[in-house]
């Protein structure tokens, strides 16, 4: 076990104590890590939810020199002895100075008591417990047992937390035996107990909040500097609230402030004015779809009819094979089904090559009876492609060696399709003469 001084001071940086212990943790290619005990530490190692404590452990060699070994992480194990992870071996029994990073460590502390502050106010104002707890790298969350929370709640929620910081309420630490927590817990004076044996660590918000816990703490809720709500979001188990504490609330304000400055910049408005400007562009933007969509359906059908005037019917059959290449899909597939059902006989296929692969599309008039999907679909699996449709209008996608071929031949068959057809129908019914040509 090692004698852990961070339970006693929360804002001791520095500290002097031997190696106890040291093995190598592990190799790549090459380099080892170890991992060093020490009979003391300040060095917070992960739990509760707080990451790790970074730094260096100093020793001096038997030459003089000065030996550092940067602290890159730090586990405790299931005996409560804490490792530090280092690239650097240092032998049992070496007297070390360790130093801590006191910016992360002093973000850590502002983050977790943040935290204890925070669950205290859910629980207080709203009867929601916390489930568990997350210290991100930017943005830390909590998890808390309740099935809705109203925008004007969590609002609240942030204001007497931000109360509870300006007070400077005393933060203070003691441990407790077991029986004493249980019956803190039974009064009701006690938040949460964890299920473990032996003495208990309470952390208190004078007047406020009484809580197990072994992390790091502020010495008042004034050194937690701030509180800022995030976000919020369902969970399966309830609702997940987001929070920045201390500097990093002022980096999301500061960072919130940017975007938004941006986005009234882009606009020419003021930061207030914004939010109205983006309602009323939406607007316009619906409008000019509105628009857009029209004439285009417009377009479509002038163009339509040009193509109708040029290209003439051939043995009774107007074949309409174009490929755009400044036309997209949407719009292709929109002037094959106006000209099919615009002119008698007349069979579109068009595709637009205005990105490989291309877009086909093949649309019959309804005078004639064959199956776009089915003959557009036979016509690909011959060839191992795939495509198909209803019988009025298919589809498929070609590559740029594959759409000549594959148009060609489709052409072919359609024709030779329609003419068997027609010389079948011609001698008994005579309809043929009934059909323009
Ligand atoms: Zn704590």
């Amino acid at each position: 076990m090692s004698e852990r001084l961070y339970y006693a001071d929360s804002f001791l940086r520095t500290f002097s104590a031997k190696v106890a212990d040291v093995r190598e943790a592990s190799r790549a290619e090459g380099v080892s890590i170890w991992q060093i005990a020490l009979d003391r530490s300040a060095f917070y190692p992960s739990s509760g939810g707080q990451p790790y404590d970074t730094g260096v452990l100093t020793a001096n060699s038997r030459s003089g020199a000065v030996l550092e070994a940067l602290v890159e992480a730090v586990e405790e194990d299931e005996h409560g002895t804490v490792w530090h992870y280092t690239r650097k071996p240092l032998a049992a029994g070496t007297e070390v100075q360790g130093m801590i990073d006191w910016q992360r460590r002093l973000d850590h502390i502002q983050q977790h008591s943040g935290q204890h502050l925070l669950s205290a106010v859910f629980a207080r104002e709203l009867n929601a417990s916390t489930v568990s707890f997350h210290l991100g790298d930017t943005i830390s969350h909590i998890d808390l047992a309740i099935g809705s929370i109203a925008h004007h709640s969590l609002e609240r929620v942030e204001t007497l937390a931000n109360e509870l910081i300006a007070e400077d309420r005393a933060v203070t630490v003691r441990t407790v035996d077991r029986a004493e927590a249980e019956a803190l817990l039974a009064m009701g004076h006690l938040r949460k107990l964890p299920e473990r044996a032996g003495t208990i660590r309470l952390v208190e918000i004078a007047d406020y909040d009484l809580n197990a816990c072994g992390g790091t703490h502020v010495r008042s809720t004034g050194q937690i500097g701030g509180l800022l709500l995030r976000g919020m979001e369902k969970t399966s188990r309830g609702f997940r609230v987001s929070f920045a504490c201390g500097l990093r609330a002022v980096a999301a304000a500061r960072e919130d402030l940017t975007t938004l400055s941006r986005a009234s910049t882009f606009l020419s408005i003021g930061n207030v004015d914004v939010p109205a400007a983006i309602e009323r562009m939406k607007a316009e933007a619906k409008a000019a779809e509105k628009e857009r969509q029209k004439l285009r359906d417009e377009l479509a059908g002038y163009h339509a009819a040009r193509l109708a005037v040029e290209v003439q019917p051939r043995d009774g059959l107007r074949f309409v094979r174009r490929t755009f290449t400044d036309r997209d899909s949407e719009y292709v597939r929109l002037l094959a089904s106006k000209l099919a059902s615009s002119a008698p006989r007349t069979i579109a296929l068009l595709a637009s090559a205005e990105n490989w692969p291309a877009r086909v599309v093949l649309a019959r008039s309804r005078d004639l009876d064959f199956h776009c999907g089915n003959l557009l679909r036979d016509t690909l699996a011959a060839r191992g492609l795939r495509g198909g449709g209803s019988a009025d209008l298919a589809q498929t996608d070609l590559a740029k060696d594959q759409l000549e071929a594959v148009s060609a031949e489709l052409e072919q068959s359609i024709r030779e399709r329609i003419s068997a057809g027609a010389s079948e129908a011609q001698p008994s019914s005579g309809l043929s003469q009934s059909l323009p040509r």
